[in-house]
């Protein structure tokens, strides 16, 4: 157990008597409960649909599947991020294509996108990574250019907005992760959001056995092979009360990572990441540049306070460099910098001003080698 960790879930009273309801009420599979969470999330990004899922990794692939992406063509994923961005890909066949991301937002690089396209690429993965949105302004020129389709990763982003939208009214289609690790959690599960009616319809069509989704009164049609990636009303009821205090809990999320900010100030040897222009972080990691990140986060761990590399570099694992579906365009240096540099701070909802002057008091003296 670490004295200040890393994350804590909002696990309330609140969202327990809920999880209760649906105990006693018998009815724990998919049903009204994730409908309620479909509906909170869907009114919340400002889109027209929100599909429950398993989890980030299947909604990714489940919109892949509906944009027919498959065995032949290629999706663009950047190289600094969690692996599911980029299984997904080979996972129904495709080819994935790894580019380079942003040395100073850790994002993907938009020049790399450019020069990595052929007559092959059907979709781009960009990952709105620890919550900082994407440039749509740049996307949405590539993508129209080409002709191409954007399913953003937003696993991190719940509440990043770019030229006040939100991320999920962005992409083709968006997918958000209820993992712990995320802002808002039901201890697994996802959601895709959509403005396209076709999409949704397969997609939900296809996560429900391939059920055709037409009046209850009517007789059941399996109208294509599907699979089961539905998300029960007991791990829904967790999420929904979340949701229900979604924009208290931004706020506050917003206001601990400006008092990082302001205790960094003076902290030599750091970098602090930058934001995309015009769009705001929603803060799901709070990271900072530090080198000599592994021995500081090994010393930091073993007094108590609980900090996290970022993410991972792809090309440095087997699954991607020793893998004929993978293709990586470019150097990778920028996100072997991210990567080797890149540390996580504890950020929860109920972390202390106090436990926050410790974290970096602590760093700062570490860094100092006092
Ligand atoms: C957490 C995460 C995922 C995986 O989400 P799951 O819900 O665990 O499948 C994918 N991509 C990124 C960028 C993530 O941070």
């Amino acid at each position: 157990m670490y004295k200040i960790p890393l994350i804590k879930p909002y696990i309330t009273q609140e969202v327990k008597d809920k999880v209760i309801d649906v105990l006693d009420s018998g009815y724990l599979t998919e049903g009204p409960v994730t409908h309620e969470l479909e509906t909170l999330f869907q009114e919340y990004i400002g889109c027209t649909h929100a599909i429950a899922v398993t989890s980030c990794t299947t909604g990714l692939e489940l919109a892949l599947r509906a944009l027919g992406i498959g065995p032949g063509d290629e999706v663009i994923v950047p190289d600094y991020t969690y692996p599911a961005t980029a299984s997904v890909v080979n996972i129904v066949g495709a080819t994935v294509v790894i580019v380079d991301v942003d040395q100073q937002t850790m994002l993907i690089d938009y020049d790399a996108i450019q020069e990595a396209i052929t007559e092959k690429t059907k979709a781009i993965i960009p990952v709105s990574l620890f919550g900082n949105p994407l440039d749509y302004g740049k996307l949405n020129k590539i993508k129209n250019q080409h002709n191409i389709k954007i399913i953003e990763d937003a696993a991190c982003s719940l509440g990043a907005t770019y030229q006040d939208k939100k991320v999920g009214s962005l992409a083709d289609i968006s997918v958000f992760s209820f993992h712990p690790r995320k802002f808002i959690t039901t201890g697994e599960g996802g959601m895709v959001t959509t403005d396209n009616d076709e999409w949704a319809a397969w997609m939900n069509s296809y996560k429900h056995f391939g059920m055709s989704k037409s009046d209850e009164r009517q007789a059941i049609q399996f109208e294509r092979v599907g699979t089961n990636y539905k998300l029960s009303n007991l791990q829904a009821a967790i999420g929904v009360v979340q949701m229900q205090h979604v924009e208290e809990l931004l706020l506050k999320r917003y206001q601990l990572a400006e008092n990082y900010v302001g205790l960094l100030k003076n902290v030599s040897n750091i970098v602090l990441p930058q934001t995309t222009e015009g769009g705001v972080h929603s803060y799901q990691s709070f990271c900072i540049f530090i080198e000599n990140r592994d021995e500081i986060m090994r010393q930091l761990r073993d007094i108590g306070i609980e900090v996290q590399i970022g993410t991972f570099a792809l090309h440095k694992h087997k699954a991607f460099n020793d893998n004929p579906f993978v293709r990586v365009v470019g150097s990778m240096k920028n996100s072997q910098y991210v990567f080797e540099n890149c540390l996580t701070l504890p950020l929860f909802h109920d972390i202390t001003p106090n436990e926050q002057e410790i974290v970096i008091k602590t760093l700062e003296s570490k860094d100092l080698g006092i």
